[in-house]
């Protein structure tokens, strides 16, 4: 509740006027946004790139299979990155399938099962 000014948030000057003001002006509110959104929209874009890489890579190794089963190893090998995942759904025997768009995997004994979700939707 005192009367002492902050400073923009974006150039950092002394506001002065009103306490409640956050930018010198229409200039730095602008940047500011701008600058925000430019990070997460780059941050939005290395989690598409490395859905899309995870997702381009369970696609290539199903192939036009029904389910395919290879070693965790050669998962991270060939790049996979198993934290990132668009979803997940369990199933009735408590088995989590992780899946990265349509295609999906479950870990089993140092394997991974690889599977495509069924279209129903
Ligand atoms: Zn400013």
């Amino acid at each position: 509740m005192s009367a002492s000014s902050g400073n923009c948030l974006y150039c950092e000057k002394m506001l002065h006027g009103r306490t409640d003001k956050k930018f010198c002006n229409d200039h730095c509110r602008n940047e500011f946004h701008n600058r925000q959104n430019s990070c997460s929209n780059n941050y939005m874009r290395i989690i598409n790139f490395r859905l899309r890489r995870n997702r381009r890579i369970l696609s290539a190794l199903l192939s036009a299979k029904h389910t395919t089963r290879i070693g965790i190893e050669q998962m991270h090998d060939n790049g996979f990155a198993f934290d990132y995942f668009t979803h997940m759904i369990t199933n009735e025997k408590g088995i989590t399938c992780f899946f990265c768009y349509e295609y999906g995997y479950l870990k089993h004994g140092g394997q991974v099962i690889i599977i495509r979700e069924k279209k129903n939707h």
